[in-house]
């Protein structure tokens, strides 16, 4: 047991479906949960956007789709990185898993392996690469993927279209028109679903349509914006990592704290010692000047980021070894602790440990 603990809160992750639904007008919804719900845990998140009524769930391989129908969840689920091996297709047909097609070597196995697949089983989508340049078809790809994707026996439905943003975070749009733009020009007058957004396009794109929307960092309450704050936007903070101090001293005047002495006292004073560190997730790079929560008051991290301490400045501040710590959460957005550490909410959800994930405090 660490001392450090991570909080879930499972109504914030329904509150901010609800926000994602209000955003989506009639469009459903594809509820990320990929990254082990983005460090919140599969099944918690999962479980609490299936009790939110989400209308599917998005997850980035086979496996983790394998996972949610082991768990008993029943929504439409959406593999976005799709099938790799005959193996992959095959569990995600026997477990009615929607697969992305985003490469030509996918629908070749498809069509090498159709004869051993349940019949109508699989949902297919296209990716088409819009812009983004990382995966996807080219446009002029689409009507013979299509086209065989319809023929395959293994295929049931209708084939969905896709694309994704790479630029639907930034304050200028034209990037992201540029690829509504294409999107359009590709899917014409598509007979199958359509979707588009993820939560930096379904919060700050209203021209980005398609029938469904693929929210992720917004249901677990991150800013998705690399600017400014989505504070017009109610969402809450589902992930809390607190921990407690452990020590309270006077350092003197002059005298460096931590390794390689990153910071030297410019007077003498008093300074604490958190039980959380780069072991639990917290971010090492965190600089001199990081907010951080002491019994609700604000302070700063101060030296450098230990395996599992933190030193921070209790200049000002009324605090006592055993008092309450939180490096983000509820009292502090995760937002302002990432931009000061030089990353993003994304990645700090991802790095929590996996034991403190797994020992997590789940709050209904
Ligand atoms: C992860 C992912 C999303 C969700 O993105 P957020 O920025 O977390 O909202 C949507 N679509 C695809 C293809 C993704 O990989």
């Amino acid at each position: 047991m660490r001392r450090a603990r991570l909080l879930i809160d499972t109504g914030a992750l329904r509150h901010n479906l609800g926000v994602a639904r209000a955003a989506a007008g009639r469009r459903s919804i594809f509820a990320a949960v990929k990254a082990d719900g983005y460090g919140h845990g599969l099944l918690t998140a999962a479980r609490a956007f299936s009790k939110a009524q989400t209308d599917g769930l998005a997850v980035a391989t086979p496996g983790e789709g394998i996972a949610l129908r082991e768990a008993g969840l029943s929504e439409r689920i959406l593999v976005l990185q799709g099938a790799l091996t005959a193996e992959e297709l095959e569990a995600a047909a026997e477990r009615s898993l929607e697969l992305v097609f985003h490469d030509m070597a996918q629908l070749d196995l498809l069509e090498r392996h159709a004869a051993s697949l349940p019949p109508e089983r699989l949902r297919a989508w296209i990716k088409v690469d819009t812009g983004m340049h990382r995966e996807g078809l080219a446009p002029e790809q689409v009507p013979s993927v299509r086209e065989r994707l319809s023929a395959s026996p293994a295929v049931g439905g209708t084939i969905g279209l896709m694309t994704h943003f790479a630029r639907a975070d930034e304050p200028d749009g034209s990037a992201t028109e540029q690829q509504i733009q294409t999107f359009a020009a590709v899917a014409g007058d598509w007979s199958g679903e359509t979707s588009m957004c993820n939560s930096a396009a379904l919060l700050g794109t209203s021209a980005a349509g398609g029938d469904w929307v693929r929210p992720g960092i917004m249901l677990y309450g991150g800013n998705p914006f690399i600017f400014g704050e989505a504070a017009h936007h109610p969402l809450q903070a589902a992930m809390t990592l607190k921990t407690v101090l452990v020590a309270v001293r006077q350092v003197q005047r002059g005298a460096s704290v931590g390794y390689g002495g990153r910071f030297v006292a410019p007077e003498t004073m008093p300074v604490g010692l958190a039980s959380v560190g780069y072991g639990d997730g917290y971010p090492r790079h965190a600089p001199d000047g990081t907010p951080i929560l002491v019994n609700g008051q604000r302070s700063q991290v101060i030296g450098r980021v230990s395996m599992d301490l933190v030193t921070v400045d209790l200049r000002g501040i009324h605090a006592q070894v055993g008092d309450e710590v939180e490096c983000w959460g509820s009292g502090l957005p995760i937002d302002q602790v990432a931009q000061a550490a030089g990353t993003i909410s994304y990645e700090l959800m991802c790095q929590v440990s996996g034991q403190l994930r797994a020992e997590a405090t789940i709050l209904d």
